[in-house]
C-alpha cells in the first residue's frame, strides 16, 4: 500500500521524547575450534548423551527457534522468575548480585549463542533435552584458543557450582546436573562458547537465572534462557566530535523522524505478521504511527568513553532501542535499515555505524574489555579487566578447589 505522509503526520512530535536525557545504561557475547568436536563425544564431563545426537540425522529445530537461526544466518555480519531469593551466604562463595543488577550483558542478535554451532547439537538441544535447561557463557574464556583441558576444567568447575547450590537447596547431594559442551559447525568462523546446563531441579533453575552471574573463585559464569530474545543494543556510532549523549539522542530521533526513514520503515513493518492488513487505511495509517512511536519513545544513547592512543578522545556512541516486532525477519531488516543511515549533527559532525566492540571478558559487544564493569562491582570474585584473556582464572584454579 502507499505510504502516504498522512500516515506519519498521525505520529505525535514527541518533543518530551527528543529532549529527555538520555538514561545511562551500564552496558557490557562470544567467540568461539576443533578442539570442541571430539570432546562431544567425551562423556564424564560432556554429559550429552550420545545417542541422543547420533539418533538426530535430520536435525529437527522447533518452528520459533528456527526462525531466529535462519534469519541469523543471513545477517551474520557481524528473567527472572523467582521463587527463592539466593542467601549468599549459604551459597558457594560467589559475589553477591548487586542491589541495581549486574551490568547487563548485550548480544548482537537473538541467536548469538547458537552462532557457529553445528545444527544438530542445537536440535538435539532444543527438541530432545526437557526443560528446565539453560545457557551459559564463561567469562575470559576465548573458546577458539581455549584447550580441551581448558573446557574441561570449566564445564567441571560449572558443575561444582551448581551441585554446590543444588545441595544447598535440596539438602542432598543426589543431583546429576549435566552440562553440555560447545560443538562447532563444519562452516563454523570461529568456535561457539556456549554450554548447555540440564537435568537440573526447578528450583536451581531459578537460582541461577535469578543471580544470573555466578562469579566465583574458580570459574565465572553467565546464564541465559534457553529461547531467544531480542536484544535492545542496536548499533554503535563513531565519528561525532566529543558530544553529551543528549544531543546525539536528539540527531538520532531526528533522523529516525526523516520522511525516507519514516517512509523505509513503514515498508518493512508492513509485511509484520501483526499488521493489521485487513483493517481500514486509517486503522493501518495508526498502527504504523503507533509501532514507530514506540520504537522512537525507547531509545537511548550511552557514551562509550573510548580514547586514541595518545589519550585522544575517540567518542562511541551506543545504541538502544526496542524494535517492535517479535518475527526474527523484521526485526534484523528494521536494525539494518536503522544502522546504515548517516546521523548529521551540523555542530558536531557526521556518526556512521561503528566495529562493535567485543569484550573478551565477559562477551558483551558494547564495549571492549578496558572498560569492563564487572571487574569495578565490590567484592567481585571473577576475573579482572586485565587483557591477559584465556586464562580465565587459572590462577585461582589451583586454589580454587572446591569439592571437584
Ligand atoms: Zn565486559
Amino acid at each position: 500500500m502507499a505510504i502516504t505522509k498522512a500516515g506519519k503526520q498521525t505520529i505525535p512530535a514527541n518533543t518530551k521524547d527528543i529532549d529527555a536525557p538520555a538514561t545511562q545504561r551500564r552496558c557490557c557475547s562470544l567467540r568461539a575450534n576443533n578442539h570442541f568436536a571430539p570432546l562431544a563425544q567425551e562423556e564424564e564431563d560432556m554429559d550429552l548423551a550420545p545417542d541422543l545426537i547420533a539418533n538426530n540425522t535430520q536435525p529437527h529445530i522447533t518452528p520459533s527457534l528456527q526462525a531466529h537461526l535462519a534469519v541469523a544466518s543471513e545477517h551474520r555480519r557481524i528473567t527472572t522468575v523467582q521463587t527463592h531469593v539466593p542467601c549468599p551466604g549459604a551459597f558457594p562463595p560467589h559475589t553477591a548480585k548487586p542491589i541495581d543488577g549486574f551490568p547487563i550483558t548485550h548480544l548482537w542478535h537473538s541467536a548469538q549463542l547458537f552462532e557457529d554451532m553445528d545444527p544438530k547439537v542445537i536440535a538435539t538441544w532444543d527438541a530432545e533435552v526437557p526443560s528446565p535447561k539453560l545457557l551459559a557463557c564463561i567469562f575470559d574464556l576465548i573458546a577458539d584458543k581455549a584447550s580441551p583441558d581448558t573446557i574441561r576444567n570449566a564445564i567441571t568447575a560449572m558443575k561444582n557450582v551448581i551441585h554446590g547450590i543444588n545441595c544447598e537447596v535440596q539438602q542432598i547431594s543426589t543431583s546429576n546436573i549435566k552440562v553440555a559442551p560447545l560443538a562447532r559447525a563444519e562452516d563454523a568462523h570461529s568456535a561457539p562458547a556456549t554450554f548447555l546446563i540440564y537435568d537440573i531441579p526447578e528450583t536451581v533453575h531459578n537460582i541461577l537465572i535469578h543471580t544470573k552471574v555466578w562469579a566465583t573463585p574458580a570459574i565465572t559464569f553467565e546464564l541465559f534462557p534457553f529461547t531467544p530474545t531480542f536484544p535492545t543494543f542496536l548499533f554503535a556510532i563513531e565519528g561525532f566530535m566529543p558530544t553529551p549523549p543528549i544531543r546525539i539522542h536528539t540527531i538520532i530521533l531526528s533522523t529516525w523522524h526523516m520522511d525516507k526513514t519514516y517512509d523505509d520503515f513503514i515498508r518493512i513493518i508492513t509485511r509484520d505478521p501483526e499488521f493489521p492488513a485487513d483493517f481500514p487505511p486509517h486503522i493501518q495509517m495508526e498502527w504504523f504511527a503507533k509501532t514507530f512511536e514506540t520504537m522512537a519513545s525507547s531509545l537511548e544513547v550511552c557514551l562509550l568513553d573510548y580514547k586514541k592512543p595518545g589519550n585522544i578522545p575517540d567518542p562511541i556512541y551506543n545504541v538502544f532501542a526496542e524494535i517492535p516486532t517479535t518475527n526474527p525477519r523484521m526485526w534484523h531488516e528494521i536494525r539494518s535499515l536503522l544502522e546504515n543511515l548517516t546521523y548529521v549533527d551540523p555542530l558536531n559532525g557526521t556518526g556512521k555505524r561503528a566495529p562493535f566492540r567485543q569484550c573478551q571478558l565477559c562477551h558483551c559487544v558494547t564495549h571492549p574489555r578496558g572498560l569492563c564493569l564487572f571487574p569495578r562491582i565490590d567484592e567481585w570474585l571473577g576475573p579482572n579487566g586485565n587483557s591477559n584473556a584465556n586464562t580465565m582464572q587459572k590462577d585461582n584454579k589451583c586454589r580454587g578447589k572446591r569439592g571437584n
